[in-house]
């Protein structure tokens, strides 16, 4: 079976997100999605919330598991067995960063194939970064986020986004 993960910060979890994890849990046998464990304090979600928010968004996808991890992700991944890692490619902004980080990877743990899924078209332009500040500014995010994250966004922003 084929074990990947699949790591990121994923404050909050966004629709973007889901996709990539349903469309990964169709290929490989197991996805480790992994939050990482960031310093609380430039995020808006601790780690406690941000693995809550994930497990929640995710239930319904039975090969799917919510795991923390600190350190480096091809340490997490050694532990965990995998040998893919997924992430997903926004038009643009995200290549460079994603070569430049796969380069790296693949001479921490040669073993460790990285694939990349291109991010849907609905969800070119949607980071978490982004909803977080249309949020701060009380405009509707419903449609990016499940309804349980928007709900723990307006909650944590006390805003009416
Ligand atoms: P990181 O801190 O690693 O950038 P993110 O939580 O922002 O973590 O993203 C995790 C992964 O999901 C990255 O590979 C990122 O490119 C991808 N991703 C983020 N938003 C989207 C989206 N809207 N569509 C597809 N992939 C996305």
């Amino acid at each position: 079976m084929i074990i990947a993960v699949y790591p990121g910060s994923f404050d909050p979890i966004t629709n973007g997100h889901i996709d990539i994890a349903t469309r990964a849990a169709k290929i490989f046998g197991k996805v480790i999605f992994g939050v990482f464990r960031t310093p609380d304090k430039r995020l808006l979600f601790t780690t406690e919330e941000r693995i809550e928010l994930a497990r929640k968004s995710l239930s319904h996808l039975r090969n799917v598991e919510v795991m923390p991890f600190s350190g480096l992700t091809v340490q997490f991944a050694r532990e965990v067995n995998a040998h893919v890692m997924v992430r997903g490619l926004r038009m643009g902004a995200d290549f460079e960063r994603e070569f430049e980080m796969a380069m790296m990877n693949k001479k921490l743990f040669p073993d460790l194939e990285m694939v990349c899924f291109m991010a849907s078209q609905e969800y070119q332009f949607l980071s978490s970064s982004l909803l977080k500040e249309v949020a701060a500014l009380d405009g509707n995010i419903s449609y990016l986020v499940p309804p349980h994250v928007a709900d723990a966004i307006r909650i944590k922003t006390g805003k009416k986004c």
